[in-house]
């Protein structure tokens, strides 16, 4: 099409050295009219076919000179013969005059420039919004090119269109563009000690299944030996009526950050079980003091508080030592078959003392028979309740309660409390998560006890969720499958 405009379009066609040029239908026009009147008025004889046949190689070789293109001289050469035919078969047999020759020529001339005007004009505008579309790929490819994540992206058909210089510095591979998801191997990329089948990476789920994936972490083994650890985002881009055009993936090498969070797990870890000695020396003294200290009200009042302090600091190092447990994945249970009905029981019983300012409430029920680790079964239960207690008033009522469903015992903890906004919810699951919200008061606290809880329960095969809305309370519930 483009090319066509370019035959036709008398104002902007351009020779093969850039220089202007006359389209070739156009100088074929000039010249038949000039050979047109040359016949008329100089030669004054309409046979002379000879004076066409001179004119039609000058018009050739003007053409030619002008270097405009083979294929544009051969459609102007071939048009002009025909006419040319066209007028011998005319004046030959039909008998008519020179001038309808002229006149001829006049009116298709007029209309080609007619047409080829507006054409030209067309073919500019077309042109300018090439360019600008032309630019915007530009300045897109630039930014692409110095993001300092790596990016590969792919059209429809998983042909890779564009990557960046950090992909290949990430991967230590180059992969050609061209390179089609789900057709062509990688024989030399490993991910997770296996070698990837590019048809399911996340770029080809998205492209397959029109889903984000965000965050998939991969450890990859480059060619060098070198492990490195990768994130992977990747999302489908769809045109205005949602059909997939094309996808694309970011690729992030989080190596260092790795590597700078399994230190600061050792560290937590180590300072732990470094505290953990001192506290407990502490823990035993106190009771011997409390236990010798015998009338010194004063005193003993002290000790008390140093004794509460201490199991607190006790509960915060047991909680570090959970977590840096749950990260290197050595949090062991001890199973057995119990009745969860009487744990709840006596978690809440034992709690009752504690709660003053709410009114913490049960509906004692018995034989759900669950099989799992009673200990830190107690652990999450303690902790939903001591969090219903730390985010709401007191006055308010804290219910808990439990009941089978669908093959699941359900306990559940309702607060009517300061409650969590929606986008929240899911967030205070995270490790050291908690809600930072300028116009409450802040609450003491780490953000590791749901972390704790959620990992427990999912590790019993079980599932923890909260309903929540901000300033009318939370309920927080989890399940575990029935023996
Ligand atoms: P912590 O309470 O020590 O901060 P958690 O992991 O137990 O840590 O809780 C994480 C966050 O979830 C809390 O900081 C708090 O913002 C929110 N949260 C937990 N329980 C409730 C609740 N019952 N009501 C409102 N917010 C809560």
């Amino acid at each position: 099409m483009k090319k066509i405009l370019l035959y036709l379009n008398p104002i902007e066609h351009l020779g093969e050295n850039n220089y202007p040029v006359l389209s070739p239908l156009l100088t074929m026009f000039i010249i038949t009219f000039l050979s047109e009147i040359f016949a008329y008025i100089i030669v004054k004889d309409p046979m002379v076919v000879g004076v066409y046949a001179i004119f039609l190689y000058v018009a050739l070789i003007i053409y030619f000179s002008f270097r405009s293109g083979l294929r544009g001289g051969l459609i102007a050469t071939f048009i002009t013969i025909i006419y040319y035919f066209y007028i011998i078969y005319t004046r030959h047999y039909k008998g008519k005059v020179l001038s309808s020759g002229i006149e001829t020529t006049l009116i298709l001339g007029t209309t080609y420039l007619l047409l080829a005007g507006t054409i030209g004009w067309l073919k500019q505008k077309i042109d300018k919004l090439i360019e600008r579309e032309a630019d915007a790929r530009r300045r897109m490819e630039a930014i692409v090119e110095q993001l300092p994540v790596g990016i590969l992206i792919t059209d429809s058909e998983g042909k890779l269109i564009q990557r960046n210089k950090k992909i290949d510095q990430i991967l230590g591979v180059k992969i050609p563009l061209g390179f089609v998801l789900g057709k062509d191997s990688l024989n030399n990329i490993k991910i997770d000690g296996k070698f990837i089948n590019p048809s399911e990476s996340p770029l080809a789920l998205s492209l397959q299944t029109g889903k984000t994936i965000i965050g998939k972490e991969y450890l990859y083994e480059r060619q060098d030996g070198k492990h490195i650890y990768l994130t992977v985002n990747s999302s489908p881009i769809r045109k205005k009526d949602g059909k997939i055009i094309a996808a694309a993936s970011i690729i992030n090498d989080v190596t260092e950050k790795k590597e700078m969070e399994a230190r600061k797990d050792d560290f937590v870890n180590m300072a732990s079980h470094e505290l953990k000695t001192p506290i407990t020396s502490m823990k035993i003294y106190v009771e011997f003091l409390i236990r010798k200290i015998k009338g010194d009200e004063r005193t003993l009042k002290t000790l008390n508080s140093i004794q509460y302090q201490t199991e607190r600091l006790e509960d915060i190092v047991n909680n570090l030592l959970d977590v840096s447990r749950l990260q290197t994945g050595k949090l062991s249970f001890n199973r057995e078959d119990f009745d969860l009905g009487e744990l709840v029981t006596e978690t809440v019983e034992g709690l009752k003392d504690a709660v003053k300012q709410q009114k913490l409430t049960f509906e004692e029920k018995k034989n759900i028979r669950v099989y799992a680790d009673k200990f830190r079964i107690y652990q999450v239960l303690t902790n939903l309740i001591t969090n219903a207690i730390k985010y709401s008033k007191s006055g308010t009522e804290i219910e808990v309660k439990i009941k089978k469903w669908h093959g699941n015992a359900t306990v559940s903890v309702q607060d009517f409390g300061i409650g969590i906004v929606k986008d929240q919810q899911k967030k205070i699951f995270d490790r050291l998560y908690q809600v930072n919200d300028d116009n409450e008061k802040t609450f003491p606290g780490f953000g590791m006890g749901l972390y704790i809880s959620q990992e427990i329960i999912r590790r019993h095969k079980g599932k923890i969720w909260v309903e929540s809305e901000k300033g009318k309370g939370s309920t927080f519930f989890f399940s575990l499958p029935l023996v």
